[in-house]
């Protein structure tokens, strides 16, 4: 054995599972200005950049805290979950993820409804969770989107809809493409019975979402630098055989292009909203 190599990797006697734990989540290196930073600086600035104001995601309790006022809501219709209905098997079947995402999320779907208040103001609040599945939209989030409106309309409360999402649910084919109209026409009779609907799209809005609920609000409004489309750029550039933009799919691009109504800070964003309704249930 030669005298230079080391023998043991493990220098602080620490073995490399010990190691990971004790450091894992300190820190957070940011991925736009790659400054590294402390986490709990990270959550005590909502989740956002203190450096270059890059908004992390953040989970759908998170955004129902930070949107509705502290010990004023409830949640509903957690229990709702997927049947697999067409016994789909991909990598793993569809029953086991669904279940992985149940216990590391601690949610049913990938979506959580609440009925609270606002500054004051008696709202519902239907909320995405991407880290369950991608944020995919099923039956599940389907039809308790469509209880939320549903809440909406028997309650005469505006509606905020919160969407961080990849799409539909890949595993469960048309039935999850099917939510797409249902909650559509459930949002159309909410426009008939005008009641407000606002949809606030974070990072990523994709595929059937955007393509339906999310850019049907009566303002439609993003998170900073949120990626935001129906097709991912790189099908576009392949398919067009083009270079696109820069920014392309970006939140600031697409108010600018008039997708969207307004790019809104997350620190703004509950203010902003507030002010809205306000303006929306005067008459
Ligand atoms: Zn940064």
């Amino acid at each position: 054995m030669s005298w230079f190599k080391r023998e043991s990797s493990e220098i602080s006697g620490a073995t490399e599972a010990e190691r990971r734990v004790r450091t894992e989540g300190l820190w957070v290196k940011c991925d736009n200005c790659r400054k590294i930073i402390w986490k709990k600086d990270l959550d005590a600035n909502l989740n956002v950049c203190p450096n270059c104001e890059r908004h992390f995601r953040i989970d759908s309790r998170a955004r129902l805290a930070l949107l509705l006022d502290e010990g004023s809501y409830q949640t509903f219709d957690e229990n709702l979950a997927s049947t697999d209905p067409l016994k789909f098997v991909d990598l793993k079947p569809y029953a086991l993820r669904q279940r992985q995402a149940q216990e590391t999320t601690g949610m049913a779907d990938a979506i959580v409804n609440a009925a609270g208040t606002m500054n004051g103001r008696p709202v519902v609040v239907s909320a995405m969770e991407y880290s369950f599945i991608g944020g995919s939209m099923g039956a599940v989030v389907g039809e308790a989107i469509t209880r939320a409106i549903e809440r909406s309309l028997g309650e005469k409360k505006p509606l905020i809809v919160v969407s961080a999402s990849g799409g539909a649910r890949m595993m469960e084919g048309v039935v999850s493409l099917m939510q797409m109209v249902k909650i559509t026409s459930a949002l159309a009779r909410l426009d008939d019975a005008r009641i407000p609907y606002i949809s606030v799209l974070t990072d990523p809005t994709t595929g059937g979402v955007t393509a339906s609920y999310a850019m049907l609000g009566d303002l439609n409004i993003a998170e900073p630098g949120a990626l935001i489309g129906f097709a991912g750029p790189r099908v576009i550039e392949q398919t067009i055989r083009q270079k696109l933009p820069e920014g392309f799919q970006r939140s600031e691009f697409l108010v600018e292009k008039g997708f969207l109504d307004a790019v809104v800070h997350r620190k703004e964003m509950k203010a902003y909203i507030s002010r809205a309704l306000e303006f929306m249930c005067s008459n």
